[in-house]
């Protein structure tokens, strides 16, 4: 029997969907319902008079399970680019002025003790607290804290504000204050409990790559590609299209129902250039942000819709410059800065994309972007385009005494772009899944499950998939059982 499948949203969670379900069953129907014109979603990236733009993601975690995966799957391995050596080093914006990040950070945290003990980033008296760490026992209390209270409690109010917070604001957009330990950083309340603090934990870790054969060492750091994040969207869009996958581009679905009278499987509305249609299927991904999945599952999953209205999500805008680089009176070593919630800025981060990226703007050109918009400081969204690009320039005045005239702007918003992993998200999740598993046929993937970052929607595109032909392997082989003998 030939099944039908419907995934709703075509970002890179339904992408790397449509292909796991292909791979694992080649004989479902799978057909793709996109709102846009075009699938990737938030991945985005533009040419514009020659230069690489980032209208969304720049990057993608390299240690996290699915992104270098589904990467070499789809043949870009040979693809896959790491930022500029050269530049490697990044600043944050500390009271007025750009310090450089103390390295050996990794994940968010300190790996080595004397870059941070040297860094001009934390007062005395903020280093000598951060040292505690290695001799502060773990809490022992099992319930979930926040990110602000965890890193506070183990580094220091110091370094959670100016060190920390301003790194975790560029992951999530977020309030530490409001954001749960368990949803966005387990791994550092695991190196608490097993390793006794997260430097002792970092080190430990450090030592155990090292001594990996390097040859069978994961990649690390970020990642991109030759020409941008749109390769990997691209790319799948194409290979799934040529294993069968029917893409409906614009296609807006209003509404799941259950197939009348009992029957098993869904009913899609879907709208398309101003005619409603119809079609029915017997299984359904959506493959939506949260809020987008709300009224999809209104009718069908009423309790996760209710679970899914109370997500709450950050809207931002990423605002492009591009500028002669004659016009620059300092050099842009380094990939960009972050600015602490503390510096009660507009704009949250900077990247200076031509020193990062090789090949992203013409010779003699410099591209820089700037990240607006997070947890309680998004005024600033509420003004035009014009307003957004003007903010930026102000804060390359102000920040990097640059006084420029733009040759290229551009603004990208991302309304409710990015979901908020608050206090009791795993408790919210897990309703939501709980329900969902009494659903036949019906599976959830996307950002606001189990990690924002692309790795994370790659692997969530995949279990629903997994899940969904379990289902149906399960229901065949329900149907095949002989039926039991009726009793007597
Ligand atoms: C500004 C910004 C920068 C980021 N930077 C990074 C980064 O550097 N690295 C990283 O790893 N992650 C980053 N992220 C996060 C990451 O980009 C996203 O979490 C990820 O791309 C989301 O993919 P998705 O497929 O789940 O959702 P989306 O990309 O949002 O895709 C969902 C798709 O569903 C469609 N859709 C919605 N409703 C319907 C409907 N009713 N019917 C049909 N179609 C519908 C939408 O049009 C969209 O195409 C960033 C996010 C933002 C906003």
């Amino acid at each position: 029997m030939t099944r039908r499948v419907a995934i709703v949203g075509a970002g890179i969670s339904g992408l790397a969907c449509a292909l796991r379900l292909h791979a694992i069953d080649p004989s479902l129907k799978i057909v793709v319902f996109e709102r846009e014109g075009r699938a990737g979603g938030k991945i985005l990236t533009e040419r514009i008079d020659g230069f690489t733009v980032e209208a969304g993601p720049d990057a993608f975690l390299a240690s996290k399970r699915g992104g270098v995966t589904l990467s070499r799957e789809l043949g870009l391995q040979e693809r896959m680019v790491s930022p500029a050596p050269e530049h490697r080093r990044s600043f944050v914006l500390s009271r007025g002025k750009l310090v450089a990040l103390p390295q050996g950070l990794s994940g968010l945290v300190p790996s080595e003790l004397k870059p941070m003990l040297r860094s001009r980033l934390l007062t005395p008296a903020g280093k000598i607290r951060l040292a505690m760490d290695l001799v502060i026992p773990p809490r022992t209390a099992i319930e979930d804290e926040s990110l602000a209270t965890f890193i506070s409690r183990r580094l220091g109010p110091e370094a959670y504000e100016r060190m920390i917070e301003p790194l975790l604001s560029g992951i999530y957009a977020g309030d530490g204050e409001r954001l749960s330990l368990a949803a966005t950083f387990p791994q550092l309340r695991a190196s608490e409990l097993t390793h006794g603090g997260i430097i002792k934990g970092a080190v430990a870790q450090n030592r155990e790559r090292a001594s990996r054969d390097p040859a069978q060492s994961p990649r690390t750091g970020f990642l991109s590609f030759v020409t941008g994040m749109s390769e990997i969207g691209d790319r799948a869009f194409d290979v799934a299209k040529r294993n069968g996958v029917r893409f409906v581009l614009g296609a807006e679905c209003s509404r799941v129902r259950a197939e009348a009278d009992g029957q098993p499987g869904y009913r899609l509305a879907v709208s398309r250039g101003g005619e409603d249609e119809i079609e029915s299927f017997d299984g359904v991904v959506i493959a939506v942000p949260a809020w987008a999945a709300v009224p999809l599952l209104r009718d069908v999953v009423p309790e996760a819709a209710a679970v899914l209205t109370r997500f709450e999500h950050v809207s931002n805008a990423l605002i492009v410059v591009a500028f002669p680089e004659s016009q620059l009176t300092r050099p842009l070593d380094g990939y960009g800065y972050v600015v602490p919630r503390i510096e009660q800025r507009d704009v949250m981060a900077m990247t200076w994309v031509s020193s990062k990226w090789t090949g992203r703007a013409p010779e003699g050109q410099v591209l820089i972007r700037a990240f607006v918009g997070r947890a309680g400081q998004s005024a600033a969204l509420e003004g035009n385009d014009e307003s957004l690009v003007q903010l930026t320039l102000r804060e390359l005045k102000e920040v990097l005494r640059l006084d420029v005239v733009p040759t290229m702007t551009r603004v990208y918003r991302w309304d409710r772009g990015m979901p908020q992993y608050t206090m009791g998200h795993l408790d919210r999740i897990d309703r939501v899944e709980t329900e969902l598993s009494r659903t036949p046929n019906m599976e959830l993937a996307g950002n606001y499950l189990h990690g924002v970052g692309i790795p994370d929607c790659i692997v969530s595109g995949e279990a629903a998939a997994a899940n969904l032909v379990a289902d149906f392997r399960e229901q065949a082989r329900q149907t095949a059982a002989p039926a039991s003998p009726v009793a007597n």
